[in-house]
């Protein structure tokens, strides 16, 4: 027997993955599929779509493949000649359900062919989309504040050629009436039973794809770029996840979409360590303000404000400034900023200057200090 190209009858490469050859064979099984021949081409595209069948059951069945890239499609005919003792194809099941029905059983067959167990079922319901997740970074001044960010996505969307559909082109299933439902008899030990169940050939649709979208290669998904704005709140917390609802990934076969999840990253502050709520700054002071008290400007994290220092403030000494924090998310009101000075001790003096100082240290505290420690 004559030894047969698979890949030339489906048109790929002889390195395609899995998903060329479905894909190849989804395109070329539309195109021939015996209800679209011309009255003068029956028997033509019968024969076609015969051989486009043969040749996908061989290369998207990983086994079948490797058999017959080493022994060639002879392998396949001989009946328990081949080795593994394969079986020649038998269509008559393949074509009498393309007979029976229409461009509706041919997931079914595609399945069939593939190995699938009514895979193409299970997808054909409504299928809720995948949550994404987004990582953003932000500085600590647009966590204390909120800010509105934009995010380039790049998302499964519903194809805008079908509406999602896969289809572009629909008829009412006949095998419902465009119901959806069909009327089951169920045989019970009790009895028979009648049961109304989703027609399993629309999916409880009640209509039935007609061709393939070209748009989406009958997925009804394509992989977009979409931008949004989100808006995040202040007094968000590094690591915090923001659910921004429907914003994943399309659903399949019309499924609700699922969400975004948007995770904060709080970049640190080189000047401002936060707990919490709260912001905790150093500021240096002089040795003069810690002494006579005084009145200092301090960076807060929007901007500065006033903080009075008292006389004889001491160093490493921390002052609370109520509400100059992070603003709460789950409850109102804001943290506070807690200033901790430290007294700069000046490195170069004016001989003025060291005069002054040199008197203040007559009263040296080392001194009564070792009076404290032994007694
Ligand atoms: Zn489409
Ligand atoms: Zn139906």
């Amino acid at each position: 027997m004559a030894n047969k190209d698979y890949y030339k009858t489906l048109e790929v490469d002889k390195n395609a993955t899995k998903s060329d050859v479905k894909k190849a064979f989804k395109k070329k099984a539309m195109k021939y599929h015996p209800d679209r021949a011309p009255e003068d081409k029956k028997v033509e595209y019968e024969e076609k779509f015969k051989e486009i069948n043969e040749a996908a059951s061989v290369l998207g069945d990983d086994k079948k493949r490797q058999q017959y890239d080493q022994f060639g499609s002879a392998s396949f005919n001989s009946a328990g000649g081949a080795p593994g003792g394969h079986q020649g194809f038998d269509f008559s099941d393949i074509m009498s359900q393309f007979r029976s029905g229409s461009f509706g059983d041919f997931d079914d067959i595609f399945d069939s062919l593939f190995g699938g167990n009514g895979g193409s079922r299970r997808n054909a319901r409504a299928r809720r989309g995948n949550n994404l997740a987004y990582e953003i970074e932000i500085s600590l001044e647009e966590a204390s504040t909120g800010i509105k960010k934009t995010l380039d996505l790049n998302k499964l969307e519903n194809c805008s050629d079908c509406q999602g559909k896969g289809a572009t082109e629909f008829k009412s299933c006949h095998h419902c009436n465009g119901s959806g439902y069909v009327r089951k008899t169920q045989r019970t030990p009790f009895g028979l039973f009648q049961q109304t169940a989703p027609c399993p050939y629309c999916h409880g649709k009640g209509e039935l794809p007609q061709d393939s979208c070209d748009g989406c290669n009958g997925e009804g998904l394509v992989r977009k770029r979409k931008k949004i704005e989100v808006k995040i709140p202040g007094g968000v917390e590094n690591g915090m996840k923001l659910r921004v609802p429907n914003e994943g990934e399309a659903g399949m076969n019309s499924g609700p979409n699922g969400d975004l999840y948007v995770i904060v990253y709080v970049k640190e502050h080189k000047y401002f360590e936060r707990s919490s709520q709260d912001l905790k700054i150093t500021v240096p002071i002089s040795f003069t303000t810690a002494t006579l008290g005084g009145e200092i400007e301090v960076p807060t994290i929007t901007g500065k404000a006033k903080l009075k220092i008292p006389s004889g403030t001491q160093s490493e000494t921390v002052f609370k400034m109520r509400d100059k924090g992070l603003p709460f998310l789950r409850f109102s009101g804001t943290g506070d900023q807690l200033v901790k000075v430290r007294i700069e001790v000046p490195k170069k003096l004016t001989k003025k200057q060291k005069e002054l100082i040199e008197k203040l240290g007559e009263k040296e505290p080392s001194k009564s200090f070792f009076k404290k420690v032994f007694g």
